[in-house]
């Protein structure tokens, strides 16, 4: 038992969903079907929430969405926010010391959503999924 001693998360963190369901369909993928297409939800419902648990001690969030990248691009998103103006304002939420965000899909990385202002984390993840091509 001695190897698992320091194992404790430290700092507190929680998810916040800013997209629901998905719009790509990529051929080996249920998520569109069983959550529907992309629905962003509004900017300061998401600013709200972030402050609610920013000021109950949480210092990371984590931005969730199957394509977080494509933030208020569904038609008749009533918003006027794209990802990048999400994440800048998220970082401005007093408490909240890092920001992260998951999933991210390449297509849909360009201009400010690829580098928003105030966002100084150097790295950048993308998933790279494969499908089985058989059984
Ligand atoms: S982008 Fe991701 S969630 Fe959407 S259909 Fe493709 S694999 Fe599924």
């Amino acid at each position: 038992m001695e190897s698992f001693r320091g194992c404790a998360w430290l700092v507190p963190l929680a998810g916040v969903q800013i997209v629901a369901g998905c719009s790509n369909f990529c051929s080996y993928c249920i998520v569109p079907h069983v959550r529907g297409p992309e629905a962003s939800r509004p900017a300061a419902s998401i600013v709200e929430e972030v402050a609610v648990i920013g000021g109950g001690g949480v210092r990371e969030v984590t931005l969730l969405g199957q394509n977080v990248n494509a933030y208020g691009r569904e038609p008749g998103f009533a918003g006027a926010e794209d990802f990048s103006e999400v994440l800048e304002r998220v970082n401005l939420v007093p408490g909240i010391e890092r920001v992260r965000f998951m999933t991210s899909h390449p297509k849909d990385m360009s201009g400010p959503s690829a580098r928003p202002a105030g966002v100084s984390e150097p790295r950048l993840r993308a998933p790279a999924p494969a499908g089985a091509v058989g059984e």
